[in-house]
C-alpha cells in the first residue's frame, strides 16, 4: 500500500465540499419542473407529391415524452405548449442530473474518508501478535 500525505487528502476533501455546493445548485432553483423531455422528431408522411418525398425536407413534430410511474407517454405539442413545457422539462433534467451527480459525489467522498482513516491509523500499543493480523 502506498502512503499518501494527509495534507493532500485534506485538500481533496476540501475540494469535494466546494464541488458539493456546485452539484446541489439545481436543487436551490425555484423553477417548476415537469418529469419529461421535449424532443423533435423528423419524419416522411409518404405522400408522393409532398416536399418530404420530393426534396427530402422532413416534417418536424415536437413531442413531449411524459414519464409516468408505470411507463412513458408521448404527446404532440403546439408552439405555445413547447414554450410552456420546455423550461419545466429542462429544469427537471437539471435536478435529475444533480441527484445522480450527488450519488457519485457521495461514493467518492466515502472512498476519500476511508483513505484518510487508513492514513491516520496508529498501531501504537499493540503487541507483536496483534500487529501481524490485518485490520479492518
Ligand atoms: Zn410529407
Amino acid at each position: 500500500m502506498t502512503r499518501e500525505p494527509l495534507s493532500h487528502l485534506r485538500r481533496e476533501l476540501a475540494a469535494k465540499l466546494t464541488e458539493l455546493r456546485h452539484v446541489l445548485e439545481p436543487a436551490f432553483e425555484n423553477e417548476p419542473v415537469f418529469p419529461g423531455v421535449v424532443t423533435v422528431s423528423r419524419h416522411r408522411c409518404g405522400n408522393a407529391g409532398c416536399a418530404c418525398t420530393r426534396e427530402g425536407k422532413l416534417h418536424e413534430a415536437v413531442r413531449l415524452l411524459i414519464k409516468y410511474k408505470d411507463g412513458y407517454a408521448t404527446r404532440c405539442l403546439s408552439e405555445d405548449e413547447v414554450t410552456s413545457f420546455r423550461p419545466r422539462t429542462e429544469a427537471y433534467q437539471r435536478i435529475r442530473k444533480a441527484r445522480s451527480e450527488l450519488g457519485k459525489w457521495q461514493k467518492s467522498v466515502v472512498e476519500l474518508v476511508d483513505r484518510i482513516e487508513r492514513e491516520r491509523r496508529s498501531l501504537e500499543g499493540l503487541g507483536e501478535e496483534d500487529r501481524k493480523r490485518s485490520l479492518r
